[in-house]
């Protein structure tokens, strides 16, 4: 199956106590897909905390014990991007009996349907029926169930009915750990004050710990030296300041334009359509917050707009964010996108 990831199982997936519940409900789903109360088993927390990873090794275990059951890992982005090419093509029907024969869904970022309305109702029948036909859902959210901003009531209902279980940041021993079993998976030796070191400062997420560990082995590879404390110490430096990239315009238009799955150029256009305007207003809100771009060279590139049209976009989106609960979560959805980044 090249949906999912053969290096994603159970075996390297590190316990601690910021996964414990989550681990075992999965463990349970895997031996019992569709045949424990955790349906949909919810699996949420922030960026790198493992959701994908244990996602799939439920995804893994069933093929290994169950190799009849039809698995299928999918991000949200590609459902709703099949979705969306299902529609143009006309070919709905394929789409829907295609999903429906699947014993087991796995549906990644399912924050991604925000905003994303068609999507949603669509996502909404297709988890119905399979859930009436005892099939076993998986679902993985950076946010529980009922913090999700711009998902629709009745498809959080639904999320809601089997067991929402979190991912934690892991506290020292358990990076420690998640770092001791990835160098021991790349047969690479280190030295144990290298690790309490890197796991000591990295301590926001498990990839970025990772991300460290990498650039750590390319940097002693490259100067050839070993890896020692001084070593670790001076990668670190590198690996902080590369992590605050600036943010362009240009990046804030892609992003807001996707959320909205509105079409890239009709920003910069001069159309006073509601979606786009709510779009151009918020690009233009997060250029001012997130670029040290001027008023003026914001409405230029936003369809050659004066600094006045700025002004009253910046002002009418903070109206809106303390006014409409819906709307700040769309924006706060998309400042966290930004600032992954
Ligand atoms: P998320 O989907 O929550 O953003 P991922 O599942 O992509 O996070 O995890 C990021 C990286 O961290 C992956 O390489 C994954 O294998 C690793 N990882 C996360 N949690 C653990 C864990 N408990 N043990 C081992 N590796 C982990
Ligand atoms: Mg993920």
């Amino acid at each position: 199956d090249p949906q999912l990831n053969r290096n994603y199982t159970f075996e390297n997936f590190v316990e601690g106590d910021c996964n414990r519940l989550a681990r075992s409900a999965g463990y349970a789903v895997a031996a019992k897909p569709g045949g424990t109360s955790f349906n949909p088993l919810m699996i949420y927390g922030g960026v790198g905390l493992g959701k994908t990873h244990l996602a799939q090794a439920i995804g893994n275990e069933i093929k290994r014990a169950l190799p009849d059951k039809l698995v299928l890992y999918v991000s949200c982005e590609k459902f709703t991007q099949q979705f969306v090419d299902a529609l143009k093509h006309n070919n709905i029907n394929d789409f829907v009996n295609f999903y429906q024969a699947i014993d087991v869904l796995i549906m990644d970022d399912v924050h991604n349907f925000a905003g994303k309305e068609k999507t949603q109702d669509f996502f909404f029948h297709i988890f119905n029926h399979l859930h009436q036909s005892g099939k076993q859902l998986i679902i993985t959210s950076d946010k529980a169930p009922k913090d999700l901003a711009g998902l629709e009531e009745r498809l959080l209902s639904r999320f809601k009915w089997g067991l929402s279980a979190d991912l934690q940041i892991p506290d020292l021993e358990t990076r420690m750990a998640i770092l001791k079993n990835k160098i021991y998976q790349d047969g690479i030796e280190l030295s144990n004050d290298v690790i309490e070191y890197v796991a000591h400062n990295i301590d926001n997420n498990v990839r970025e710990l990772e991300g460290a560990m990498v650039s750590l082995l390319a940097q002693s590879t490259l100067n050839r030296k070993e890896i020692d404390l001084n070593l670790a110490k001076q990668m670190l430096k590198n690996f902080v300041k590369n992590s605050a990239k600036e943010i362009s315009m240009e990046y804030i238009q892609s992003l807001v334009c996707e959320y909205f799955e509105v079409p890239i150029e009709m920003v910069k256009s001069q159309t006073r359509k509601r979606e786009i305007v709510q779009a151009r207003q918020i690009s233009m809100y997060l250029a001012k917050a997130h670029t040290k771009s001027s008023l003026k060279s914001i409405g230029n590139f936003f369809g050659g707009r004066d600094h006045s049209t700025v002004i009253y976009a910046c002002q009418t989106v903070e109206d809106l964010i303390d006014t409409d609960k819906k709307f700040k979560g769309y924006v706060a959805d998309i400042q966290k996108k930004l600032k992954m980044s």
